[in-house]
């Protein structure tokens, strides 16, 4: 194998350590992110605010009201029992019930607005409980995925790094060090394969003499327009 096929293939395999890399950053970053869950649980608390004080209203016109019955009940028995006379007392009497009669008519109106806005309140609820629930279930399967492509990628990389040894142990010195001297300028890719007298990255084709001096792959030769190192595969 020609020293420019031998550092094409080192590159290629750099290219997919680096996509592996760049994959693996990509999950550590998705496993420790819980943002969609959490938003999801402040709407379930959210709605719990709601629904609360809700009750409290409920609970506190109910108890005025049974309070009020038993004030018109106690009224009602003062009434009938016989006891007053005095028709001014009577009067004042009856009124009284009927002011507790009208008091009540309004909190079981305001009774009955709640008690409704109370089941929004649950509806609301149970439907952030039940996002909260999908949000979990979807969020545990993708960990597990993520997980999975986690470990396959931590094997891959073992294999890619060994692949790597075996790429350099076909490298000479010189090779290698021109080739480390041309990789940050290329983006990581120095070498281009020389594919029907062009050159496959930037697709320029080449003049005769290179190509039959890639051909020949004794010396490194550089495509005449970006410069990277052209490896010939035979046959392409
Ligand atoms: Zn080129």
């Amino acid at each position: 194998m020609s020293q420019a096929m031998a550092l094409y293939h080192l590159q290629e395999t750099e290219l997919q350590l680096l996509r592996g890399q760049k994959r693996l950053a990509e999950i550590a970053t998705a496993l420790e992110d819980h943002q969609a869950i959490d938003q999801a649980q402040a709407a379930v608390e959210a709605a719990q605010r709601a629904l609360s004080p809700l009750q409290t209203r409920a609970r506190n016109l109910e108890l005025e009201i049974q309070s009020n019955l038993a004030k018109i009940q106690n009224a009602d028995e003062a009434l009938y029992s016989g006891r007053i006379r005095n028709p001014k007392e009577l009067q004042d009497l009856q009124q009284e019930i009927q002011a507790l009669k009208r008091r009540n008519a309004d909190l079981e109106d305001q009774l009955l607005e709640t008690m409704l806005a109370i089941e929004e309140a649950e509806a609301s609820l149970a439907q952030t409980r039940q996002a909260l629930e999908q949000t979990t279930a979807a969020w545990n399967e993708q960990h597990a995925h993520l997980l999975e492509e986690q470990k396959q990628l931590k094997a891959e990389r073992s294999k890619l790094l060994q692949q790597r040894e075996q790429a350099l142990a076909g490298i000479d010195a010189a090779s290698l060090s021109e080739y480390n001297a041309l990789k940050p300028r290329k983006q990581n890719q120095p070498i281009a394969l020389l594919i029907g007298g062009s050159c496959a990255v930037c697709g320029v084709e080449q003049t005769q003499m290179l190509v039959s001096e890639a051909m020949q792959g004794r010396t490194l030769v550089k495509c005449l327009s970006c410069g990277r190192i052209l490896a010939y595969r035979p046959g392409s």
